[in-house]
């Protein structure tokens, strides 16, 4: 199958797969961090995982970029920049950074998440280097543009901050949980996610493509659902968890 001819299916198998991902997490909680629990098979070092999983998000979108002949256009190399400011972070900084305390997660997990990464990155640079239609530089200073890059970037800031609070909590080599306070953890339970949530929303709006879309919605389809569970394990878990506290959304959610 040629890569053109797999674009399409692909990509309406990747609004299918949100769809039933969002549907699987109402019931079951994916098995890693604070739901890991037994039965999920061999496990690896979290870090590790952590690395390995994001790693297709750096490798697939330097390899489209280094086999496409718009390589030097400056709109695609503009978004391969933003994304990358996310991705080389999350899978060289992130994993070493966070204190993981030689915690484990299933290998299945890790795998899974290898796979779906490698599809829905080839999605995003495929077109972005393959498919667009030719982008004027002018598409920077487009209503569009604006908008998606202001989401994206106060989503990559929300999301970063709200990380370094997590990371505060444990001292080197502590696994325990404590209540997170401080910046956006003030109104929600899982601000890293609000903020992943908003930067790829940002994303899907920036580059105006269905790509962009799916990848937003696949990204909701996970951590909707796991904002909402930990919620509920934080209240459940914690007496004195500031009632006020909402999972994901301000005031609403
Ligand atoms: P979590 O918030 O569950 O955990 C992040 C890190 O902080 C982990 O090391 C965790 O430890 C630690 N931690 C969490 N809560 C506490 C606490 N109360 N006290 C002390 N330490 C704590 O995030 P995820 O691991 O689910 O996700 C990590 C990042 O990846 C997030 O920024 C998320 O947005 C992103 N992500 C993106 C997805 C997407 O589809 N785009 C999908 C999944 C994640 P431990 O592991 O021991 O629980």
């Amino acid at each position: 199958m040629t890569p053109e001819a797999l674009f399409g299916p692909l990509l309406w198998s990747w609004f299918a797969l949100a769809l039933v991902v969002f549907g699987l997490l109402q019931f079951l909680s994916a098995p890693y961090g604070r739901h890991l629990r037994a039965g999920w098979g061999p496990t690896l070092p979290s870090s590790l995982g952590w690395v390995l999983m994001e790693l297709p998000a750096v490798v697939v979108p330097l390899s489209c970029w280094w086999l496409s002949d718009r390589r030097a256009e400056v709109v695609p190399l503009v978004l391969l920049s933003m994304w990358l400011a996310h991705y080389l972070h999350r899978t060289f900084v992130y994993p070493l950074r966070m204190r993981m305390g030689g915690k484990r997660m299933p290998l299945v997990i890790a795998g899974l998440a290898v796979l779906t990464n490698c599809g829905i990155d080839w999605l995003n640079f495929y077109w972005i280097f393959f498919r667009a239609p030719s982008w004027e530089v002018a598409w920077l200073t487009s209503p569009a543009f604006a908008v998606g890059s202001i989401l994206f970037w106060g989503g990559f800031v929300l999301n970063r901050h709200s990380d370094a609070v997590l990371r505060g909590l444990r001292a080197p080599g502590e696994t325990g949980y404590r209540i997170p306070h401080g910046g956006a953890w003030r109104w929600v339970s899982a601000p890293n996610y609000l903020g992943e949530i908003l930067q790829w929303t940002g994303w899907a709006i920036a580059t105006w493509s269905l790509p962009g879309l799916a990848f937003a919605l696949w990204s909701a389809s996970n951590l909707v659902p796991r904002a909402l569970e930990n919620h509920r394990w934080y209240r459940r878990t914690f007496a004195d968890y500031p009632p006020e506290r909402k999972a994901l959304v301000p005031l609403i959610l």
